[in-house]
């Protein structure tokens, strides 16, 4: 069977691999196609595009937006992104500065509750990428702040927690335009994180954002269950809408997701390129 993985991320946000090295892996494990999915950024498309061209690899451009919700965290994916259309690249600078601006914000709350957190250690730690919460996480857990990533989301970094600081200036409506303006395909990403539990009440969510222009839904993730996955892809056909899978590694960022894998038992068919590809018409 084919697979591939639809949803990555390399150092021009918050991943460890470069494009490079997480292109060439994705070939050493055998997947059929890769797509590279940064927050906010396609600074790592070039790269991975140059690569899979090397190593015989079918690449995705792709990109991840964070957009604004209510409930839980939106995020909304971009497929087959045309990287140089000027309103899709205006856009992802503000976006950028918007996270450029969160980031002190985030300092000074660290800071007064008693830890030292500078600018520079998070540039360090980030390699020149757009600087996410996961950089400070490990940035915590270096200094001993706390034992882990987890534990630095779960007590400082997460939605209401005592360092957060909100960063989205997109509504989910503006970033389908946006990925649409590039020729892109845009599928809603790990339905899991609305945080709406009942059926009725995500199928309804999604329907707006099918209304919005919505094409598609990531129902294979690796944070999926069985169930939630089966639940996903009933919406997917009952609102008509493509099926698409990822892993979201992160590298050794997030050590316990693995390219492809997931936490071991993820398999993204690679009919999921396909449907994308129809969407997009390439
Ligand atoms: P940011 O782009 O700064 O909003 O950070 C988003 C990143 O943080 C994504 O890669 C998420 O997977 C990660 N993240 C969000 N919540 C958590 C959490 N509770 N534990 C670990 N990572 C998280
Ligand atoms: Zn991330
Ligand atoms: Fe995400
Ligand atoms: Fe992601």
């Amino acid at each position: 069977m084919k697979l591939c993985d639809l949803h990555t991320h390399t150092v021009a946000s918050d991943g460890s691999d470069s494009p490079y090295e997480l292109i060439s892996l994705a070939k050493d494990i055998g997947l059929s196609a890769i797509a590279i999915t940064d927050h906010d950024t396609t600074d790592g498309i070039l790269e991975g595009k140059e690569a899979a061209r090397e190593v015989g690899l079918e690449f995705i451009p792709g990109v991840e937006l964070s957009v604004n919700y209510p409930y839980g965290n939106m995020h909304i994916l971009g497929y087959f992104i045309d990287i140089e259309i000027p309103r899709f690249k205006n856009v992802l600078k503000r976006v950028q500065q918007a996270r450029a601006n969160r980031n002190p914000r985030i300092i000074e709350k660290l800071n007064q509750l008693g830890f030292s957190i500078t600018i520079e250690e998070l540039e360090e730690i980030s390699q020149g990428g757009q600087i996410g919460r996961p950089h400070f996480a490990r940035l915590m857990v270096e200094k001993g702040i706390v034992r882990s990533v987890e534990e630095a989301f779960e007590y400082y970094l997460k939605k209401g927690a005592k360092a957060y600081a909100p960063k989205s200036i997109l509504e989910p409506k503006e970033a389908i335009d946006v990925i649409k303006e590039a020729k892109g395909v845009p599928v809603l990403a790990h339905p899991f994180s609305l945080q709406i539990k009942e059926e009725k009440k995500l199928k309804d969510a999604i329907k707006v954002l099918k209304e919005q222009g919505l094409l598609g839904i990531e129902c294979y993730y690796s944070e999926h269950d069985k169930t939630f996955t089966d639940l996903c892809l009933n919406i997917a056909k009952e609102l008509d809408l493509i099926v698409t899978g990822g892993s979201d590694y992160h590298g050794k960022a997030k050590p316990k997701i693995k390219l492809g894998i997931g936490k071991g038992n993820l398999q993204i068919p690679y009919s999921c390129v396909e449907a994308l590809k129809a969407k997009a018409n390439v």
